[in-house]
């Protein structure tokens, strides 16, 4: 007989963690299984240990690029990588442990183990099985590596995590954020880090202005940035070491070589034939707006979703909402996937929400819109040998000049965004923002004194 609750998750990453809690603490009877460790990729192998290493990067660049023209007379006798990296997952299991203090708090049941659905409603784990009214599938995603001879010598971003030892010569092999964010990183404590981009840029799909900016500050302080650059062959030489062979057969040896490639949705080992869940070609689960698979009482949020938004808060936001119209009568309640903030963590910071100036072209024609930008040194930087540029954009439609995207890149760009969110989904014009009083000194105050 299985054990019946009302509500199970399958997968305690962001999104089945938050879900689970806001059912339980609506009165549901929630269970929450999980083959790994709490947190999922954000916390175990994602956003968390990446910010941390981005501190990491962060102080040494204050040390190497900017300390002398403060005045301090800086030399760094070490930089101990197994100290940072003992100092992040130290970090992690606290968290770990806050999340079963709050799980156990709001009496969600915990299983440990690999849950494979054996019916719509049936789930089994460690060999036995549970029952419930609603299950949510919350299992998220794991990095791709790409099928050309020798790819496997390779380690992907959970590879990355597990480094024990600092790489002396790194190839970064990707366009997105990871790519980006581990490139960074990377070099700025000290690796030589090499990104490959297959076109001609990094985050080719974000406004010109940001992977622009981001190009020519790599140039002056960052990785060694190769563009058009196809990889085709990757093998492992006697001493250990990589060589990469790309398209046009330049060649490049290097210690460590991370595929940061993009990511796949985990649904294929979970049982979906045994119910009426059905996937996209890529293995994404369809919903539709309220998170409903295609299965009655199953659902579905996060990574593994057709047509959603591969961030944590994103499948935090959803997991909630879902369990506020389950379980606490909010049955209009749905994640809104339209104008969701993001931040690359690169250096500098990129921030950006809305559309690009060429999307909203594209969408409303030429004439429609009207853009406006900024740019200037951060400050933080301007004194020093190492200046960093900060570029911001305002994307505007229409005669009221309705804010319809926000981009920056800079110094800060980090913590900036996420208050200007707020404005653009109350549908902000650029009248609004100018009505706002300058912080001065600061970056974010470029956003309302554009010209
Ligand atoms: P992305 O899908 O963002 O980017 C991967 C890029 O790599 C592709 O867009 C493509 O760019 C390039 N690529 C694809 N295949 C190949 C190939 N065979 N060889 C070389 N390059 C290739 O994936 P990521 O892995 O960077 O990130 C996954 C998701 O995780 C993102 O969608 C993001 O939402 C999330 N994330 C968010 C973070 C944050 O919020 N700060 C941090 C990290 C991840 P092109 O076509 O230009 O070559």
């Amino acid at each position: 007989m299985a054990q019946h609750f009302d509500y199970i998750c399958l997968g305690a990453g962001s999104g089945g963690i938050a879900s689970a809690n806001r059912a339980a603490m609506r009165g549901a009877k929630v269970l929450l299984i999980e083959a790994k460790q709490l947190g999922g990729t954000c916390v175990n192998v994602g956003c968390v240990p990446k910010k941390v290493m981005w501190y990491g990067a962060h102080i040494a660049e204050a040390m190497k690029l900017y300390a002398a023209d403060y005045g301090f007379d800086v030399s760094i006798n070490k930089f101990d990588w197994q100290t940072l990296v003992n100092s992040r997952e130290a970090y992690i299991e606290r968290i770990h442990g806050s999340y079963e203090r709050g799980l156990s708090n709001n009496k969600v049941t915990v299983v440990n183990g690999y849950g494979r659905f054996v019916a719509n409603n049936t789930i089994e784990v460690n060999g036995e099985q549970y029952s419930a009214d609603h299950i949510l599938i919350a299992t998220g995603g794991a990095p791709t590596i790409p099928n050309i001879p020798g790819a496997e010598y390779g380690i992907d971003s959970d590879g990355f995590f597990a480094l024990n030892e600092q790489p002396k010569r790194v190839a970064v092999l990707g366009a997105g954020y990871i790519a980006v964010e581990i490139a960074g990183v990377l070099h700025a404590l000290g690796s030589e880090t090499h990104l490959f981009v297959r076109k001609h840029a990094p985050l080719r799909n974000f406004d010109p202005m940001l992977y622009e900016t981001l190009v020519e500050a790599m140039a002056a302080d960052g990785p060694t940035l190769h563009t058009n650059s196809v990889p085709k062959s990757v093998i492992k030489n006697a001493d250990g070491s990589l060589t990469l062979t790309l398209e046009n057969d330049q060649q490049y040896d290097v210690d460590c070589l991370i595929w940061a490639i993009g990511r796949q949705p985990s649904t294929d080992n979970i049982g979906l034939e045994n119910t009426a869940v059905e996937r996209d070609e890529r293995g994404y689960i369809i919903t539709d707006a309220q998170q409903n698979t295609t299965a009655a009482g199953v659902y579905c949020v996060g990574d593994i979703m057709a047509g959603g938004v591969e961030l944590t808060p994103v499948a935090v936001k959803a997991g909630r909402l879902l369990s506020e119209r389950l379980f606490n009568g909010m049955s209009n309640a749905k994640m809104d996937y339209q104008n969701i903030p993001t931040v690359v963590f690169s250096h500098p910071p990129i921030g950006t929400m809305g559309l690009s100036e060429p999307e909203a072209k594209a969408r409303f024609g030429e004439d429609k819109v009207k853009v406006y930008t900024s740019s200037f040194t951060a400050m933080y930087t301007a004194v020093t040998s190492h200046r960093q540029p900060c570029k911001m954009k305002l994307v505007c439609v229409g005669e009221e000049e309705k804010v319809v995207g926000i981009h920056g890149i800079g110094f800060g760009m980090d913590e900036i965004l996420q208050g200007f969110g707020v404005a653009i989904k109350m549908g902000a014009t650029k009248a609004d923002f100018d009505s706002v009083v300058a912080i001065h000194p600061t970056g974010a105050e470029e956003f309302v004194t554009m010209r």
